[in-house]
């Protein structure tokens, strides 16, 4: 042994064991507070002994007992006991460190266990019973009395056994709640029932709320005998087209209060996602059902009037076509399985009358516009705003403000006034708004003189006495008593005022502002020459559009502003080029000067310039305003003008004629020129604004000129070009 103890291998092995054995014995103090005596051993007891009592005392294997006794080199045995201590000490700390996890885990679920003992105790406490497993229960209720089809019946039960076997901490549990709570609010079979459905009231009720629009209403009319006829045909689902603020809206819910049935609008405009419609898919956070069944859940009711507003305002982009979709519920064979990809079971549509509102009729899919019956609201001519003021619009306002005619007076003449200086549109919405405004100016004057208003006498002679009382600091006044004689009706005329308010031009002015709007502006306009007065189509309706030219020293180039789209750009360069074929028989220039460009540059401007602006029916005032350009002679500022010019001056028939020529007489102008093959389309005309119009007809763009310019236009004959 001397001699072994002395070998640098020894040494370095003993060492090494000692080491392992320390931390070892360490690690074991920590975990029982126990090893003062052994490592008292490791100090003492000689190295190849400790090894013997180290090994022996692990629990190890028959076969490694046997190596370790096999192996009588003391240097052998030592680095075999090493190991064993090692692998003891590593076994012993991976043990410690699952146990701290599980501790850890322990601990977490206990607390949790704890607070919710706490918070079930607090509530008990407070009476408050609204546990989870009772929301359940509530639910199932809830479901079993939603007369739900067999099969979707199945399926929620499905889903609620599931539900039932979630913890309401564990994710999923919320969002098949909240779908179960879905399926249990849809309308499956409850229906508002359906009255007998009698034309002639349901005539009365359309004639109540709305004023003239005769086709409009004989039309809805006839929807409704054909409904009454046969309850389950399938007709085409109306739309209404027309600007906004002409009644759309109202005409359809007049159409649910005359089936008797309730009504939900459903607001398509900007919808870009087929998710909208559809829903999307439970799979994805935050997912819902889509506009159709949520507003089937709102209006609880498997029957309702469903107004689909402004469906030509949606569009299609990567996120799929709401169009597509759209197609899918307005189609009477596949509505009755609409399928929601949130809902993920069919639902019923047929039951639901679809009416739908659109400005305009281009941008509707050719698909969607076939399963629909359009229906178009021109618009109104100041003398039907005037009436659905006074009738309807009026006393709604007052209404809505608290006020009656003994507080407030809209003159006639004053309405008109509000009409012709303040609003300029096609529908009177702006001329609603413009109505609240005074009534709210005359509420705030009303509510103000109530101070000032002398009481009645009954009430002054029971308040004198009282307030005579507390004037001389007499015995408190506990309670003041309103005798029995003094009934509410007494009391409510001391609040009514002396003298009605009646709205004069003043209060216009101060409300309202000064006039938005005369008659004298396209004279302004068109003072110079150049400027030639167009009649254009849009979204709200029929406008008036001013063309400006201008010449300006160049090279002969063609400027082109105001937001166009490419359509109007090559009417301009139509119109360039008819003006400069014709330009010596026009007399723009004199024969020798043969190129009327000749060192100067043109520029067309169509204002507003923040509007965009497109179509070819700007044809025939692009020529007017260039002639008046080179001719230097004004155009007529009484004429309006509209019409597509082909190449060779052919004058060619454009749309919304009805819509323009109504703008026109809203503008105050007196003539309008028109291509000849629109004349057909004056039918739809009210002959009120016919008859204070001249209406002047061209074949060709020398008739459009000769009407255009005082005095006519030289170009008599036609030309041969
Ligand atoms: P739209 O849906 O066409 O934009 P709304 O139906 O919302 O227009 O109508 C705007 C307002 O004008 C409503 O208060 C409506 O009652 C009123 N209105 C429109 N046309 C008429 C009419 N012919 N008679 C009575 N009120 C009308």
């Amino acid at each position: 042994m001397d001699q072994i103890e002395q070998e640098p291998d020894f040494i370095a092995l003993s060492r090494q064991f000692k080491a392992t054995a320390m931390e070892l014995i360490s690690v074991l103090e920590q975990k029982q507070k126990t090893g003062g005596r052994t490592k008292v051993l490791l100090e003492t007891v000689p190295v190849h002994k400790l090894a013997d009592i180290f090994v022996a005392s692990f629990e190890i294997s028959f076969e490694e007992q046997l190596s370790m006794l096999d192996s009588v080199d003391v240097k052998v045995r030592l680095s075999k006991a090493t190991e064993l201590v090692d692998r003891h000490l590593q076994s012993i700390r991976v043990a410690e460190k699952i146990t701290q996890k599980v501790e850890g885990q322990l601990s977490k679920s206990q607390k949790e266990f704890l607070l919710r003992q706490q918070m079930r105790a607090i509530k008990e406490e407070l009476g408050d019973n609204d546990d989870e497993e009772d929301d359940v229960a509530v639910l199932e209720r809830k479901m079993q009395d939603a007369s739900m089809p067999v099969n979707i019946w199945k399926h929620a039960q499905r889903e609620l056994r599931r539900l039932k076997k979630m913890q309401p901490q564990q994710p999923g549990y919320n969002s098949s709640r909240v779908y179960l709570e879905l399926l249990a609010d849809l309308p499956w079979q409850k229906a508002s029932e359906e009255r007998e459905l009698d034309l002639k009231v349901a005539k009365e009720c359309l004639d109540i709320e709305h004023y003239g629009l005769e086709k409009v209403k004989q039309r809805i009319i006839e929807y409704l005998a054909v409904r009454k006829l046969k309850p389950d045909a399938r007709g085409p689902v109306l739309c209404f087209v027309g600007p906004p603020g002409v009644g759309k809206t109202s005409l359809a819910s007049s159409i649910a209060a005359a089936l008797g049935r309730k009504f939900v609008r459903i607001s398509l405009g900007g919808v870009k996602d087929e998710a909208d419609i559809r829903g999307h898919r439970r799979t994805y956070i935050g997912s819902m059902p889509g506009r159709l069944i949520d507003g089937l859940k709102r209006v609880g009711v498997c029957n309702p009037v469903m107004l689909l507003d402004e469906i030509d305002k949606t569009g299609s982009d990567v996120r799929g076509d709401p169009a597509s979709a759209l197609l899918e519920v307005l189609d009477s064979e596949q509505n009755k399985t609409f399928n929601d990809h949130y809902l993920h079971v069919p639902f019923d549509l047929s039951k639901v009358v679809f009416v739908a509102t659109a400005n305009r009729i281009q941008p509707i899919p050719p698909p969607l516009l076939d399963r629909m019956e359009v229906i178009e609201l021109p618009g109104y001519t100041p003398e039907e705003k005037l009436r659905i003021a006074m009738q309807h619009l009026v006393p709604r306002v007052l209404d809505q403000h608290g006020l009656s005619f003994d507080f407030l007076q809209f003159p006639e003449a004053m309405v008109q006034l509000v009409i012709q200086r303040y609003t300029r549109e096609a529908g009177v919405r702006n001329l609603e708004r413009n109505l609240a405004a005074l009534a709210r100016a005359a509420a705030v004057r009303v509510a103000e003189q109530d101070h000032s208003v002398p009481l009645s006498k009954d009430v002054q002679r029971l308040a004198s006495p009282l307030l005579d009382g507390r004037l001389a600091g007499e015995a408190e006044v506990e309670m003041e008593v309103i005798p029995m004689g003094v009934n509410k009706h007494e009391i409510s005329n001391t609040f009514r005022v002396t003298s009605p308010f009646i709205v004069d031009e003043a209060m216009l002015e101060k409300v309202l502002g000064p006039p938005r709007y005369d008659d004298r502006e396209t004279a302004d306009r068109v003072a110079t020459p150049g400027v030639s007065v167009g009649l254009v189509w849009t979204a709200f309706g029929g406008e008036v559009q001013f063309v400006e030219a201008t010449a300006m020293v160049g090279k002969g180039d063609l400027h082109l502003t105001g937001q166009l789209g490419d359509v109007i750009k090559e009417s301009a360069q139509i119109a360039m080029t008819w003006v400069r074929a014709r330009a010596t028989e026009l007399k723009l220039v004199n024969a020798e000067e043969s190129n009327i460009l000749e060192g100067r540059d043109i520029h067309i401007h169509f204002p507003a310039g923040a509007v965009p602006k497109d179509g070819p029916s700007a044809g025939v005032t692009l020529v007017t305003s260039l002639v008046s350009l080179f001719s230097h002679r004004r155009v007529r500022a009484d004429t309006a003008m509209t019409g597509e010019m082909t190449l060779r001056g052919l004058v060619l028939p454009v749309g919304g004629v009805k819509d323009k020529v109504l703008a026109a007489h809203r503008y105050g102008i007196k003539r309008v020129i028109l291509p000849e093959r629109n004349l057909k389309d004056l039918a739809e005309v009210p002959a009120a604004v016919l008859s204070g119009l001249e209406i002047l007809l061209a074949k060709r763009m020398e008739d459009v000129l000769d009407h255009a310019f005082e005095g006519g236009c030289p170009l008599k004959k036609y030309s041969k070009l």
